[in-house]
């Protein structure tokens, strides 16, 4: 049993890769080759968004999305301390404050009642109504933006957040690194915020055979700055360089492989709800153990199914179980980034975030892909029910 199961993917689709990579290596123009383009197309109509722009890894673009609306020191970012680190990481890369809002204990994601408070704090620097971090001087940060992520495939709460946004003058991008695919009311995951950024890293719902990434934006002004960013901040030419950019371009090769595993992508979505929806009833009748819900409107593109045990201790049990049993898990994400050594320079401890922190200690994340088999589903309910049920050891 694998957790996220690239072979038999790849035994299904395995010509086509072959022929898409075999007409790269006939035309020769591996950077920026008309795959990009191609694949640029195909996936702004499919989330429905005016733009995309391909770019080298889903860090490049969230980072391109900050240096699109010039972030740099004294801005204040709002995002969630409960995320793989990569979103924080470009805010602090820029100069920029990530300011950590706690998520939302029932979807992980970013709590807008958290972020209304964590908006008023900074504006009045005031650390009693939200913690902030520690900082050099006394001049107050500006509030710019919103990260949100759709942590695990979920989409945020985009209504409640844009409604904050517009009241405290912010815009939102949206961290979809893990959501492509998913849909949030009557739109998919990538046209829900200013900019959408998502990650085409192999073990995502959309994975490429190395890094890879993308932006997308209905903002013509925007898109056109995404695309001299992503270049060296080109003007006219790649020799005229109107901005700091960098070197973030998307793979030709990388945009082939994208191709041909975009055509099985939608059927593969739709093997990841039946199998969610497996989980689902196996998991509903052992009493230890918290199957993820999804709210009205919002489908997930199941980029993990992760389950909640009571503590620590009976996670370490099962965890211990399910490994024993051949079973793998994984914990996304052990420590939340508040706590992470890189963040230390913020100041900030344990108790800031408490959600983030409670979740981290005993969350679980199962083997998830569109290849899994409902006898290994059973298997998986099997172990976790004999492994909740005997007392912790
Ligand atoms: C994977 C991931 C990223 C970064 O994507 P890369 O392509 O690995 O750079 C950013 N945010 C989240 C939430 C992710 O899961």
């Amino acid at each position: 049993m694998e957790f996220i199961d690239l072979h038999s993917q790849q035994k299904r689709i395995i010509d086509a890769i072959e022929t898409n990579i075999k007409k790269v290596l006939t035309h020769g123009t591996y950077i920026l080759g008309p795959e990009v383009e191609e694949l640029e197309k195909t996936l702004a109509e499919y989330t429905g968004s005016k733009h995309a722009v391909g770019c080298a890894s889903g860090t490049d673009a969230l980072l391109m999305a900050l240096m699109a609306h010039n972030i740099g020191p004294g801005d204040a970012l709002f995002t969630t301390p409960f995320t793989f680190i990569a979103t924080a990481e470009v805010i602090s890369l820029l100069g920029a404050t990530p300011i950590f809002v706690d998520i939302d204990p029932a979807t992980f994601n970013i709590s807008p009642t958290a972020l209304s408070r964590a908006v008023q704090g900074v504006t009045k620097n005031d650390p009693s109504i939200h913690p902030l971090p520690t900082r050099q001087g006394s001049s107050p940060l500006v509030p710019r933006g919103i990260i949100a992520v759709d942590l695990f495939g979920l989409p945020a709460d985009y209504d409640a957040l844009g409604r904050i946004a517009e009241e405290c003058d912010l815009w939102v991008i949206e961290d979809a690194a893990q959501s492509f695919g998913a849909v949030y009311r009557t739109k998919k995951a990538g046209s829900l915020a200013h900019i959408a950024c998502t990650s085409f890293f192999p073990a995502k719902p959309l994975g490429c055979y190395g890094d890879g990434g993308m932006c997308f934006t209905d903002d013509d002004q925007v898109a056109e700055v995404l695309r001299s960013i992503m270049v060296h901040g080109k003007g006219s030419h790649k020799y005229d360089n109107i901005r700091i950019g960098i070197n973030g371009r998307l793979d030709t090769m990388q945009a082939a492989i994208l191709l041909a595993k975009f055509d099985i992508f939608p059927e593969e979505l739709t093997n990841r709800r039946k199998i969610a929806d497996r989980y689902g009833m196996l998991l509903s009748e052992l009493p230890l153990v918290t199957a993820p819900s999804i709210p009205e409107g919002y489908e997930s593109a199941w980029a993990q199914y992760s389950i909640m045990l009571p503590d620590n201790k009976h996670r370490e049990s099962v965890l211990n179980r399910c490994s024993s049993e051949g079973i793998p898990t994984a914990i996304y994400y052990p420590r939340p980034l508040h706590l992470q050594k890189a963040f230390g320079y913020q100041g900030y401890k344990t108790g800031d975030f408490p959600v983030s922190e409670d979740v981290a200690g005993r969350i679980l994340s199962l083997p998830m892909h569109p290849y899994l088999l409902p006898e290994d589903q059973e298997k998986i309910a099997l172990v976790l029910a004999s492994a909740t049920t005997a007392p912790a050891a």
